[in-house]
């Protein structure tokens, strides 16, 4: 179920930011003592200044402008490692966050979107949610006091001066008004493209091969780096903002500077104020910019740590499966049919406007035995595996295992009972051992060499370097031989449901003797269900169910069909000159 989270600034930074207020007020109050001891100096300075002109003891105000720098450090180093800390603790608790949605989405939900994307949320993301919420909140709450502490200072020592200063103060302030905001919108926008250039990059790595096979790499790279142009482009456009933004604030301070040189000058002169209140006012007036600074930075990084928080609290609403207990079954579990998977009129799709890919499916599934479904492409076949595996859930109609309904079932329930061999990508990374365990981590040696057995691989990884520790990615093992590792980690625990959609490429003869083996052995203890892509798969099944347009056209053995039903011919045709070296049956 998706979490409503409310698309919209702030609240969203607050939320992330709440479980940790105690240390954002801890970090708040050492930032304003920190400030306390910057905003004293010029104070002590001009006592000291005060204290030479009455000859009186310097001691008293030296170790005063000592202690400020010992405590003020101190304060520094503190803030620092304390608002840094809970900065990471952030980042890992969103990433945390992330890693485990993106798992445990539905899948549709998640690879309806580009994996490059959703990396990008979890790597670049969250480090922007770092900025906005460990020290932009402090930071703003920080510079404003230092601020108004900075002109309240100042009109304590001359409201003449202050005058002059608070003009080029409200020209600096509003300048920053004016333009922040569109900074912030450019830096959103170069994000936003450098997060499209994660996507589809990683889209032209994965299909390297077709990339270079079709001379295409200039035209990706071209396609790619229009991403990384506008993400200049919009950079380009913020940096040259804030260049006239800061500019003309320093200029804007600098001549507020001259001006309080000027008149202070004039009024020291006229008797009318003291040498050490000039001097005390102009290190106030030098330090003017140091919260202007703070305070736009600030504003700059919770501005783009709130459209952080946007897109990862986009990715955060991706649909997730339900885990929660499902509703125990007043079904008696297996009927009387010995069947262990029953699809009784079921209808699916991909989306609510989208037409049916399984359209009003019944199927039985007896607990031994092989089914095996062919049918042309687009038939609904991996749609179907889809339904069991619980990837895709029923529009109408109802599925069972074992003779409970699947929605009294957890996802994690339904699958514990089957296995399921994919048709690509059939080894994940790490070692012989790593894959066969994928499935059952604690499975034992034994049980691992009885699946190696059973698809007659044994003797090839013992003789590996490393034997079952032998890396996958680097080990001399075929295409055959890996698809056999990933069948033998289907095959470590007997599954009640093998479901096998078979390789469409050419595999060497032995691999589907093995293949072959497997199957008929697996058939005799548990249910086998194939998407069947080669000849003599199909011709041993028990029951071949062909399917068209999403629905069952026929069902029964090989010889029948082939006498009765004309589609089914033409795909054992196909299949006899296809992929097929020596025809079988
Ligand atoms: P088969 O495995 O038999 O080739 P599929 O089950 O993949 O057939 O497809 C059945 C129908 O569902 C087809 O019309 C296909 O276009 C559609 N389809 C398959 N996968 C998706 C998807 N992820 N999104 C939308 N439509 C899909």
């Amino acid at each position: 179920m998706s979490t409503p989270v409310a698309v919209s600034g702030l609240h969203l930074i607050r939320a992330i930011a709440r479980p940790h207020l105690r240390t954002l007020l801890l970090g708040l109050a050492l930032a304003l003592a920190g400030s306390a001891t910057s905003l004293a100096t010029p104070m002590v300075t001009k006592w000291i200044l005060d204290s030479l002109g009455a000859s009186a003891s310097l001691a008293g105000p030296i170790t005063a402008l000592a202690v400020l720098l010992v405590v003020g450090a101190a304060i520094w180093i503190c803030e620092w490692i304390l608002l840094g800390t809970l900065g990471e603790r952030v980042v890992r608790s969103a990433r945390e966050s992330m890693v485990r949605r993106f798992l445990r989405a539905t899948v549709p939900g998640i690879t309806r979107r580009s994996p490059g994307e959703l990396v990008a949320r979890v790597t670049s993301d969250t480090v922007l949610l770092r900025e906005a919420v460990a020290s932009s909140l402090v930071g703003l709450a920080n510079g404003v006091v230092m601020l108004v502490g900075t002109l309240v200072l100042m009109a304590v020592l001359d409201l003449v001066l202050l005058a002059t200063t608070v003009a080029a103060v409200i020209v600096v302030v509003v300048l920053f008004a004016v333009l922040m905001p569109a900074i912030a919108t450019a830096q959103e926008r170069a994000q936003e493209h450098l997060g499209r250039l994660g996507g589809v990059l990683e889209t032209a790595l994965r299909a390297i091969r077709t990339v270079k096979a079709s001379r295409a790499e200039e035209r990706q790279a071209a396609g790619i780096l229009a991403h990384a142009d506008a993400s200049m482009r919009h950079s380009v456009r913020a940096v040259r903002r804030e260049a006239v933004a800061w500019t003309i604030s320093w200029a804007g301070i600098q001549t507020a500077i001259i001006l309080i040189l000027g008149v202070g000058a004039w009024r020291v002169g006229a008797g009318l104020l003291e040498v050490s209140t000039l001097i005390a006012f102009l290190l106030y007036a030098f330090g003017l910019m140091e919260p202007i600074m703070e305070l736009s930075q600030n504003l700059t990084a919770l501005q783009a740590g709130i459209a952080a928080a946007r897109r990862i609290a986009q990715v955060e609403q991706l649909e997730q499966e339900d885990t929660g207990s499902a509703q125990p079954g007043t079904t008696a579990p297996q009927g009387a049919t010995g069947a262990v998977l029953e699809l009784r009129d079921v209808v699916a799709a991909y989306g609510p406007e989208q037409a049916p890919a399984v359209d009003g499916v019944d199927l039985v599934v007896p607990a031994r035995g092989h089914t095996a479904i062919v049918g042309p492409s687009g038939a609904g076949k991996s749609t179907l595996f889809a339904l069991l595996l619980r990837f895709l859930e029923p529009r109408r109609g109802e599925i069972l295992l074992a003779g409970r309904p699947y929605r009294e079932q957890t996802p994690d329930e339904v699958r514990a009972r089957l296995a399921y061999l994919e048709q690509e990508t059939p080894v994940v990374p790490g070692t012989v051992r790593d894959n066969l365990r994928f499935t059952h981590p604690d499975a034992s040696e034994d049980e691992l060499r009885a699946a190696l057995e059973r698809v007659r691989l044994l003797d090839v990884v013992s003789a590996l370097d490393g034997g079952l520790d032998a890396p996958l990615s680097s080990s001399s093992l075929s295409g055959g031989q890996r698809q056999r590792i990933a069948l033998a980690r289907a095959l470590v625990r007997t599954p009640d449901v093998l479901l096998l959609d078979e390789a469409t490429a050419q595999v060497d003869g032995l691999t589907e003797a093995a293949v072959h083996d497997a199957i008929r052995e697996q058939a005799r203890l548990g249910a086998v269900v194939t998407v069947a892509h080669r000849l003599s798969t199909v011709v041993d099944a028990d029951m071949i169910v062909v399917m068209e347009d999403g629905r069952v056209r026929a069902r029964g053995r090989h010889e029948e069909l082939l006498a009765s039903d004309e589609l089914y011919r033409g795909l054992v045709e196909a299949l006899r000159i296809g992929p097929q070296l020596a025809p079988a049956g």
